[in-house]
C-alpha cells in the first residue's frame, strides 16, 4: 500500500514541480485587463501516478489530456475532466495484474508519431510509462522536443528506470531547444511529512497484524495473502515470486 501512496504524492509534486518552472500561470484568469489561456498539459501513462498527475493539474485549473496503451483508463481519464487522446496503436492490452504489456518497436514509433502533435501544443509533458520489471520506454524523442514551445517543460517521472525522454537525467534539469526536461526522483520526499505518515501508518498495521503478544513473534502465516506478497525472504530462502 506504501508504494502506491508514494506513486500518488510523486503525481502531485510531479505538476508543482513542473509549474514552478513553467514561466505563465495555469488557469485561465479573465480579469479587466484580459483574458489569459489555461495551461494546456499532457500526462502520458495513467497508472496510479499519472491519475493523481490529472487530478492536480485539474485542480489547479490547466486544460488536460492523456494517454495510455491500456484503453481501460479512458474513462477514468474523462471522469477526472480530462480528454483522453484516441492513439490506434492495435493490440496493446494489459497483464492479468493489470500492468501494461510491452508495444512492438513499430507500435513504439506510431505512438511517438501520433502523440508528438499534442505534445508540440502542451505547455507542460508529464511521462509516467513504466512496464513491471523492465526498463521504462522512450516515448518521446529530439525530433518531438524540437517541435515543443521553448519554455514548456517535460517531467519525466520514469527517468529512474531508464527514462520516457531521450536526454533526460537523474535530479537534473536539462534545456533543449529552450524546453525544459525535468528528471527529478524521489519525489515523495518533497513531501516528507506525508511520506513519511504513510509509510509508518503501514508498518504499524503489519505489526498490529502479524505480532503475537503471547509468544513475543510475528506470526508467519503463509497462507495469509499479505503475508505472502510482503515477506520476500524467509529463514535464507526467497518466496516472494514476484521478487525471485
Ligand atoms: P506502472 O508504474 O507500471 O506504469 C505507469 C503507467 O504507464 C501504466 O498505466 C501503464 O499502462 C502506462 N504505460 C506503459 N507503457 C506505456 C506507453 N507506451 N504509453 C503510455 N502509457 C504507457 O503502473 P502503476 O501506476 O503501478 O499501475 C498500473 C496498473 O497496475 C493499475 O491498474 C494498478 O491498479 C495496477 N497495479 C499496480 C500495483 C502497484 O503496486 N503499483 C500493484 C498491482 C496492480
Amino acid at each position: 500500500m506504501f508504494l502506491v501512496l508514494k506513486l500518488i504524492l510523486a503525481g502531485y509534486v510531479s505538476v508543482l514541480e513542473s509549474a514552478s518552472l513553467l514561466s505563465t500561470a495555469l488557469p485561465m484568469m479573465m480579469t479587466a485587463a484580459g483574458t489569459l489561456k489555461p495551461a494546456r498539459v499532457f500526462v502520458i501513462g495513467v497508472g496510479v501516478a499519472g491519475l493523481q498527475a490529472i487530478a492536480t493539474a485539474k485542480r489547479l485549473g490547466a486544460r488536460v489530456e492523456a494517454f495510455d496503451t491500456r484503453d481501460v483508463v479512458e474513462e477514468q481519464v474523462n471522469s477526472l475532466g480530462a480528454k483522453f487522446v484516441k492513439i490506434d496503436l492495435g493490440e496493446t492490452g494489459q497483464t492479468d495484474q493489470g500492468y501494461a504489456k510491452e508495444l512492438t518497436p513499430e507500435q513504439i514509433q506510431k505512438q511517438k508519431d501520433l502523440q508528438s502533435e499534442v505534445c508540440a501544443r502542451s505547455d507542460i509533458v508529464i511521462t509516467t510509462a513504466q512496464l513491471f520489471g523492465r526498463p521504462a520506454p522512450q516515448l518521446i524523442d529530439n525530433s518531438t522536443i524540437e517541435k515543443m514551445k521553448p519554455g514548456s517543460v517535460i517531467f519525466d517521472m520514469a527517468v529512474e528506470s531508464g527514462g520516457n525522454v531521450e536526454g533526460s537525467e537523474v535530479d537534473k534539469v536539462v534545456i533543449k531547444n529552450g524546453v525544459k526536461i525535468v528528471g527529478y526522483s524521489n519525489l515523495a520526499s518533497k513531501v516528507s511529512g506525508h511520506a513519511s505518515l504513510a509509510l509508518s501508518n503501514n508498518f504499524n498495521h503489519w505489526v498490529c497484524d502479524f505480532y503475537d503478544k503471547e509468544t513475543s513473534k510475528v506470526n508467519f502465516d503463509f497462507d495469509d495473502e499479505i503475508i505472502k506478497s510482503s515477506v520476500l525472504v524467509f529463514e535464507g530462502n526467497i518466496l516472494n515470486e514476484r521478487f525471485k
